[in-house]
């Protein structure tokens, strides 16, 4: 890889997520070689994918150069490398680029699509976890549509306007409420030879509730501003299988629809080597002590979704959500240091500082540790925390006045097919 060994320690992250980015920026400063892997170049903001999807973003706007983030600290390198195994007897990282040597490893790879196993599902539903799967999925929607135009089998026009979402938690939801918009904003006039009415959204909750982690009353609101939008929520309703024409379930429902959209569930991106150990949960996710150590390591430590830390309120681990990312990247910078130094950890707590979600236009719901609101105030809340969160400032910029150009014009002016998206299934 072409990195020289210093007279430092040198710390090897993988992932530059919001847990591995973090976690770089503390290190970076020390007397420490730090050296970041990731497959791709860039960082991706991932609670925006939706708005990528649905032509409500460019993509450029919610990614962002790893290098460029940790540009002026010299002892941080970065190497664009899928790592696809851990050796824990010779303590190198294998990688498809070579193998790196590590005195101290942190894993932050972040999470995947878990399907539970279904290979059809798998195969022929479409996933909402990178910026290629998004962009997959706004070229297919937008295709449906000129498919929809020309077909004249009334029952493929149906199937092609009809969108399944597979779970109903902030990423259904969000995506069900901007699919909803299209409807009513986009459609109609892009499409005025189409009966855009005959458009679907529906969204499927195993549950009884949407929004799961959230109160009662941002959950029902939820559930009402979809209902005000047209979509259709189905609870306590589990898919069980897709052949890429038919959604069947455990009632008996089934829809006819060209897109599944399944958004029903990540696991740890576990890398070989670690995978296999004890210490590792039914979600695949690793086990970590409050110090985020692997379990039986201790120049092993894991952050982010892909760690899973149990406390007494979070007998399952952590949230895997950003916040718990971006403070578990933080203070291991910090614990790393003292480790080095031979001073005590400090044990990890997480600071919960709420959860939010918006359900289209002027509508979000939110849920801070005080204070619950929804409606119009909590779409403000919702759109200043993204803004404020999204990496470099460019990016802030473009996506402000995307947002606001949008708004005033009802648009979504990202509705391109730039790469048509090759379906995988039979339709
Ligand atoms: C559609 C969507 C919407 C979301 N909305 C919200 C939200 O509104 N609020 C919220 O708090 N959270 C949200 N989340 C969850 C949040 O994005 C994650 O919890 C967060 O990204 C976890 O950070 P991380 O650093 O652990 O992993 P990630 O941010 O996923 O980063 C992992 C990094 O590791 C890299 N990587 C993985 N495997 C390898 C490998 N083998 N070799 C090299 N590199 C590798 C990946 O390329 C990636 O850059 C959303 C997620 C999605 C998918």
């Amino acid at each position: 890889m072409n990195i020289k060994r210093t007279s430092f320690p040198r710390i090897v992250i993988i992932g530059g997520g919001f847990a591995g980015v973090a976690l770089a920026k503390r290190l970076s400063k020390q007397d420490l070689q730090v050296v970041l892997l990731d497959k791709n170049n860039y960082h991706t903001f991932q609670p925006l994918l939706y708005q990528v999807s649905t032509g409500g973003l460019e993509p450029d706007s919610i990614a962002y150069p790893i290098r460029k983030i940790l540009k002026d600290f010299p002892n941080f390198h970065f190497r664009l490398a899928d790592v696809e195994e851990i050796d824990l007897v010779k303590n190198e990282v294998i990688t498809n680029i070579g193998e790196l040597k590590f005195d101290y490893l942190v894993v932050a790879s972040g999470s995947k699509t878990n399907y539970f196993g279904n290979a059809d599902i798998e195969k022929y539903s479409m996933a909402m976890k990178t910026i290629p799967q998004s962009l997959n999925l706004r070229s297919l929607i937008l295709e449906n549509f000129e498919d929809a135009l020309l077909t004249s089998d009334l029952n493929e026009r149906n199937a092609l306007m009809n969108f399944v979402i597979v779970g109903g938690g902030p990423t259904g939801v969000e995506l069900a409420g901007a699919l909803a918009e299209i409807k009513k904003g986009i459609l109609p006039k892009d499409y005025p030879d189409l009966d855009t009415r005959l458009a679907q959204i529906h969204v499927i909750q195993s549950g009884d509730t949407i929004l799961k982690g959230m109160s009662a009353n941002a959950s029902q609101k939820a559930e009402d501003f979809l209902e005000k939008l047209g979509v259709n929520v189905w609870k306590n309703v589990r898919v069980t299988n897709y052949d890429g024409k038919t959604v069947t379930t455990n009632t008996d429902l089934i829809f006819e629809t060209a897109t599944l959209i399944w958004a029903a569930g990540v696991k740890g991106a576990l890398i070989k080597g670690l995978d296999n150990e004890g210490g590792v949960t039914k979600e695949n996710r690793l086990l970590v002590n409050e110090y985020n150590q692997v379990k039986g390591f201790d120049h092993i430590f894991a952050i982010g979704d892909v760690a899973c830390m149990v406390s007494d309120e979070c007998p399952r681990g952590l949230p895997m959500m950003a916040q718990p990312a971006i403070q578990q990247g933080d203070q291991l910078g910090e614990n790393i240091l003292r480790f080095i130094e031979g001073r005590p950890m400090k044990p990890f707590t997480y600071k919960n500082k709420g959860v939010m979600a918006t359900i289209g236009r002027n509508k979000a719901v939110v849920d801070l540790k005080r204070f619950k609101f929804q409606g119009v105030f909590a779409w403000y809340v919702w759109m200043f925390v993204h803004l404020f969160f999204l990496i470099g400032f460019r990016n802030r910029m473009v996506v402000f006045v995307n947002w606001v150009y949008n708004y005033v014009r009802f648009d979504r002016e990202a509705r391109l097919i730039i790469r048509p998206f090759k379906r995988k299934g039979n339709t």
